[in-house]
């Protein structure tokens, strides 16, 4: 196990690690290697003021170390948003392991990444991701306790994804009642992109309220069973970008939107689940903004699954944390309200920021 500590002291330093664009003053990066089960991971920490890391663990099969590298950094720092400004006493983390998950996982593999974990002493806390599920939680938690995503029977709140799916569902709700005044989704065109475990909850969501859904997704066999169980029409993997729809739903994986699907987008709201939906947010958040786009920060809207897993680690209530979840509706309205003004936002790390009002503040100058 290799750690990269002081990352302050290496700020202006290039390379692989502390040169890569998204490195973003993480605090301590791991790579974890076991021959015997053919383990391969990076667990990233972002920034721990306000507590212990948590964040899922992604399976993937990188077709580099760099991408899987720039993925995990990509996504610990939206943790470290994610929990500040859901008010949550956690920092943000986040792990990837190589591989194919559906070919490439054993219940040993997770085993042994739980030693990983439990040798950070609680630094890190983990539950499941894309390619990841609850019962890799349950091997996962053979070997350390800081595993959450368990299920029921064991004290957990079972698969996060459907209250991930409601939290979406509110800031969808918010982001048209912002747009056009009215937070029903009755009549309203909708693309999904992907309709894994979040994006099935939120086809279901929208469907029961009366929206109209165009969906896709790569896995072909999935999402033709699930749209006709939805009523849901069935469209290309790059004709999602062109669908005539009110609002465009991100439920796939990251970095999805770039300079050439947002000039095609028809749409007047983006709001959906995926983590990091924005290829580069410093040159597509402008430019969506000037085709006049409302977009919910993914960050704030899909923060449901981490406000249920976090509840596990204080005995899990499920109303409590979809009491919790219903608050992304005022949360995402305030900061449209507060971008209207003009105001910027940027992540202020310190013990004092650990409410949700204060996390939004103008910075100026910066
Ligand atoms: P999932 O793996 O269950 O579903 C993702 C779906 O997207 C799959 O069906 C997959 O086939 C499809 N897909 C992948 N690439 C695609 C592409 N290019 N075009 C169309 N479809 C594609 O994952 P999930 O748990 O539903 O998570 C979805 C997104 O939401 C991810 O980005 C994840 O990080 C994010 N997220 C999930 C949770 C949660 O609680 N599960 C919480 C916060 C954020």
């Amino acid at each position: 196990m290799i750690e990269v500590k002081d990352v302050k002291e290496a700020r202006n330093a290039t390379g692989f690690v502390f040169g890569n664009p998204s490195f973003s003053d993480h605090e301590q990066i791991i790579f974890c290697h076991d021959k015997g089960t053919g383990l391969k991971a990076i667990i990233a920490i972002h920034n721990t003021t306000l507590g212990p890391a948590l964040g899922g663990t992604r399976m993937w099969n990188y077709k580099t170390e760099a991408e899987a590298l720039n993925d995990v950094l990509r996504l610990s720092r939206g943790m470290t948003y994610k929990a500040a400004i859901s008010g949550l006493k956690l920092g943000g983390g986040k792990a990837v392991i190589f591989g194919d998950s559906k070919l490439d996982k054993t219940p040993e593999m997770f085993v042994k990444f739980g030693e990983f974990i439990e040798s950070l002493n609680g630094k890190y806390i983990t539950a499941e991701d894309v390619g990841t599920s609850t019962s890799d939680m349950v091997n996962v938690a053979k070997s350390t306790k800081h595993v959450t995503g368990l299920p029921e029977s064991m004290g957990g709140g079972g698969d996060p994804s459907p209250v991930t799916a409601y939290g979406v569902f509110m800031g969808m709700k918010a982001s048209a009642k912002q747009k056009w005044g009215i937070d029903n989704l009755k009549g309203k065109k909708i693309a999904l992109q992907g309709v894994g475990h979040v994006g099935e909850n939120l086809l279901r969501l929208v469907s029961e309220e009366g929206a109209k859904v165009y969906v896709t997704d790569i896995n072909q066999e999935q999402l033709k069973s699930i749209a006709s169980k939805y009523n849901a029409e069935i469209v290309s993997l790059d004709g999602i970008y062109d669908v005539d729809a009110d609002i465009y739903a991100p439920c796939a994986l990251g970095a999805t939107l770039n300079t050439e699907n947002i000039a095609r987008l028809k749409c007047q709201v983006i709001s959906g689940a995926a983590n990091n939906q924005l290829a580069d947010e410093y040159v597509h958040g402008p430019m969506l903004e000037q085709k006049g786009i409302l977009y919910a920060p993914d960050f704030l809207i899909n923060a449901g699954g981490l406000i249920n897993v976090y509840s596990e680690l204080h005995g899990y209530d499920r109303k409590v944390a979809i009491q919790h979840t219903e608050a992304i509706y005022d949360t995402t309205l305030e900061v449209f309200k507060k971008s209207d003004c003009g105001e910027n936002f940027y992540y202020r790390s310190g013990e004092e920021n650990c409410g949700r009002a204060d996390f939004i503040e103008k910075v100026s100058g910066e």
